[in-house]
């Protein structure tokens, strides 16, 4: 049966990128995207030797895109380090592309699982997606470390550009060798922070839990309390309010404890370091890297969808070799879905919206009737019907449920 395509108003920016993130993503484009919808794709190739090609200039000109058009789909990518500049002959160690789009468009990372109904989550109570916040700016990641040698003063100094000290303050005397560190951040990247982490929860509903150490730290933390707290108060209140919404600031370790405890629904705002470990620890308790999905949201919200799993690169070195993975492209086909949602919203073309929901739903369809890839089957819900396919096969039952949707 030949079947209507459904038109794309707008531009989408497509960004391809390695291993074997790169072969699922040909299949998901190739069997559940471009079957059923016509619409403009602005390819931007992200593999590292294109990368190395064009001196990186790719990676800019892709988050420009993103910029243009408001809506992007990445697939993942490889970060290079020494052993990846000697196996790709690059040019240089070009730095991480995610890194970059993050910067040009200044964006915070969302992340939220993808929830089956047969792979229960670690902890017993969680029932819908806990979204997390990573702060992706400053702390501990843009530190100043410095190890003591012997016993000496450490101190804090600032000095203004005007060469008029305006702070100084003793960190430590030490009797003996040690280590120190500084660390900055500034108001403009946290009061950003804090914007989109309202406008993303408010879009979806969500309650905001924001946790730090602002008794111990009382200053630094203390900012992200004042900053997080104004903003809440001058454009989010009331609309919270009406949407039955609320916003809580607590400490770092009493979110902790009541994460264990809540439903989930809920977005977790976590800095810099926080996001880095709890987004992980999030990951694997829902089940695995390749059921969460990740969006990076800029202040004059553009979004760019993607899976928060890398290229997975020991399957594709088994890829090469011939033999059959069975790699789950689940976090893939949301990242497409994610991003054609958004498409739809943006352009108000709920042909586009209804076409993302029907996709995600033949994919957990796939899942919750026991089909497969090998990370899932651990640790699903025991089952006889339970059985562990290639990703070919996983794809094409997937392709199989959403054709009878779109018929
Ligand atoms: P990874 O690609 O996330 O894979 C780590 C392991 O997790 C895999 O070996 C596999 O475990 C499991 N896994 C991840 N995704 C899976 C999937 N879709 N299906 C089944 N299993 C999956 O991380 P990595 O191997 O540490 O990194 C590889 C490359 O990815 C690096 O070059 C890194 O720079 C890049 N990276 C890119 C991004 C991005 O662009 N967003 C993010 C992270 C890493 P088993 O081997 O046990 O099956
Ligand atoms: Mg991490």
């Amino acid at each position: 049966m030949q079947l209507n395509k459904i038109k794309v108003k707008t531009p989408i920016v497509e960004i391809d990128g390695d291993e074997m993130a790169r072969v699922l993503w040909h299949m998901v484009k190739a069997q559940l995207i471009m079957p059923y919808l016509d619409a403009n794709l602005e390819y931007y190739d992200l593999q590292l030797k294109n990368r190395d090609k064009t001196e990186d200039k790719i990676t800019f000109e892709a988050a420009e895109a993103i910029k243009k058009h408001g809506v992007g789909v990445k697939c993942a990518t490889i970060t290079p380090d020494k052993k990846r500049v000697k196996e790709y002959n690059l040019k240089k160690e070009w730095s991480s592309p995610n890194a970059t789009i993050r910067t040009v468009l200044d964006g915070t990372i969302f992340r939220a699982p993808i929830l089956a109904n047969n792979i229960p989550p670690a902890v017993r109570s969680w029932k819908k997606p806990i979204h997390i916040a990573r702060h992706a700016y400053g702390d501990v990641y843009k530190n100043c470390e410095y190890r003591v040698p012997e016993a000496g003063k450490a101190e804090l100094v600032f000095t203004n550009n005007a060469g008029k000290e305006l702070f100084r303050g003793t960190i430590q005397d030490f009797t003996g060798s040690g280590v120190i560190q500084g660390m900055p951040n500034t108001d403009k990247s946290i009061e950003r922070f804090a914007k989109v982490c309202f406008t993303y929860a408010y879009d979806q509903k969500l309650n905001v839990w924001f946790g730090a150490k602002d008794t111990i730290s009382k200053t630094y933390d203390g900012q992200f309390r004042i900053i997080f707290e104004e903003e809440y108060r001058k454009n989010w209140a009331g609309k919270f309010k009406e949407a039955g919404l609320e916003y809580s600031f607590t400490l770092i370790d009493d979110t902790v404890a009541r994460i264990m405890k809540t439903e989930g629904g809920l977005l977790w705002v976590c800095k810099n370091y926080d996001g880095d470990v709890m987004s992980d620890m999030l990951g694997s308790a829902y089940g695995s890297l390749a059921m969460v999905t990740s969006v990076l949201v800029s202040p004059d919200r553009c979004y760019e969808f993607e899976a928060s799993h890398g290229t997975v690169q020991k399957h594709y070195y088994k890829y090469l070799k011939g033999e059959r993975t069975s790699s789950n492209p689940m976090a893939i086909i949301f990242a497409w879905s994610g991003c054609l949602r958004k498409r739809g919203e943006l352009d108000r073309t709920p042909e586009v919206v209804g076409f993302a929901k029907k996709l995600e739903e033949a994919a957990l369809g796939t899942v919750e009737s026991g089909v497969m890839t090998g990370d899932l089957i651990p640790v699903a819900l025991p089952d006889p019907k339970n059985e562990q396919v290639y990703t070919e096969e996983f794809i094409a039952e997937v392709a199989k449920r959403l054709r009878k949707k779109m018929e």
